[in-house]
């Protein structure tokens, strides 16, 4: 079956057309037919990128106003004659919609009926900024696809296996009763296609190992993952708690808000602002929010651009060893997104002084381990340390086919 995965953003829709069954599930046989992306939707020159497994690539800039406008290319370069890969829109079987956040309603992917979508709906006021164009992205495709399934796949699912004592903040209780306020954290998709990868990779079934995920794009989380099930996850109610990131500052003193606020007199929207825009490496560095920028700067000497760079790592590195103590004790360590993929530096220096833990990392295998799939750890290091290119749009279309086929 061709599964059409949309993920849609606020200005930009990301979609992949993947060929996929049961049986190729099992035997990882899954086909990618065609990627894209339409970026700066609503801005004066939209960015068109499609890439099929059969043309050559198209790359244009047009004006598109809106999603609906954006999905209707999505179809369009799909069935293009030139550079597409189908020939009719109907020989897309389904729809895995990407959705960040399903509250307590969803630790599963789900068909998207008027109850799933009412819930959905309901969700929103948890993510205000991320639901509303998923959702809208689901309704458009809904219209322009009526006749196929249509699949839910949520950031937070995987976390919902988290015990109370990893979700529950130290507030009054009744604001978790009330407001639902809890740890949901996100990526979930991401830190689930790490796990069925090391599974795949080591043999082992997932339900007899301890792993320690670590997605670490612009957006950055790290999940313990034992026997095969999330128990604790650095992002909390919403992406800003936990690791520093590009623009996003991760744990601080909550009282840090309201003193800033005061002597800064910042309204709402504007520490806000401040805490997820002009923080993270970004607001630290003053040099960019880019970890390649960052390392650059250091190298030259920017003692700004190094210290963001020691404290990215430095925090890395204590939640690395919080969560194998966590777990009493992690089997496997596994880098992933941008920053996991592609620089050796941050794996070597989050792993530095981690020996104690069984964690042995190989410079060698490490330095040569860029935006692939590898072991970095020496072979005599008790816990093995694997870089994996993340797939999040894999694990929606895989999704989708199996809520189709009733096995999740
Ligand atoms: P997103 O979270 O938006 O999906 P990505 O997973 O693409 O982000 O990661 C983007 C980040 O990856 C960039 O901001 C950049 O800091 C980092 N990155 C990409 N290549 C490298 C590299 N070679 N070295 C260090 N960091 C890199």
């Amino acid at each position: 079956m061709k599964v059409l995965v949309l993920n849609c953003g606020s200005s930009s829709v990301k979609f992949q057309l993947i060929e996929t069954s049961l049986e190729a599930i099992k035997n990882d046989t899954e086909e990618r037919l065609a990627k894209g992306i339409i970026e700066r939707i609503g801005m004066p020159a939209s960015i068109i990128k499609f890439e099929s497994r059969d043309n050559q690539p198209y790359r244009a800039t047009a004006e598109i106003l809106e999603h609906r406008v954006a999905i209707n290319k999505v179809v369009q370069l799909l069935t293009d004659p030139d550079y597409g890969v189908i020939k009719h829109k109907e020989e897309i079987g389904a729809v895995g919609h990407r959705v960040v956040h399903g509250g307590e309603r969803f630790s599963t992917s789900k068909i998207i009926d008027p109850d799933v979508y009412k819930e959905m709906i309901e969700c929103i006021e948890l993510a205000p900024l991320h639901n509303p164009h998923n959702i809208k992205g689901y309704e458009i495709a809904r219209e322009i696809l009526p006749n196929v399934p249509h699949v839910a796949v949520f950031d937070t699912s995987f976390h919902q296996s988290m015990p109370a004592y990893a979700y529950i903040y130290g507030l009054p209780y009744v604001l978790y009763e009330r407001h639902a306020i809890r740890r949901y954290g996100f990526h979930g998709t991401s830190h689930r296609y790490l796990t069925f990868r090391v599974e795949r990779i080591t043999g082992i079934p997932r339900n007899q190992f301890k792993l320690i995920t670590c997605h670490l794009g612009n957006g950055c989380s790290i999940a313990a993952v034992k026997f095969g099930k999330s128990i604790d996850t650095s992002m909390g109610f919403t992406p800003l708690e936990g690791l520093v990131m590009g623009t996003r500052c991760g744990d601080i003193d909550p009282a840090i808000v309201l003193h800033v606020m005061a002597k800064e007199e910042l309204e709402l929207h504007e520490i806000n602002t401040l805490l997820n825009k002009h923080s993270g490496l970004y607001g630290i560095s003053g040099v960019s929010n880019d970890m390649r920028e960052v390392i650059k700067s250091a190298d030259k000497g920017n003692e700004r651009a190094q210290l963001a760079l020691d404290i990215f790592c430095y925090r890395l590195k204590k939640y690395i060893a919080a969560y194998a103590g966590a777990m009493g004790g992690t089997d496997y360590i596994a880098f992933t997104a941008g920053i996991g993929e592609n620089s050796p530096v941050v794996r070597q220096k989050s792993c530095e002084g981690l020996e104690f833990m069984g964690i042995k990392i190989d410079q060698e295998r490490n330095n040569q381990t860029v935006g692939k799939e590898a072991l970095i750890s020496t072979d005599d290091s008790p816990v093995k340390v694997f870089v994996i290119p993340t797939n999040e749009e894999l694990v929606i279309a895989r999704d989708t086919v199996r809520c189709i086929n009733g096995v999740i």
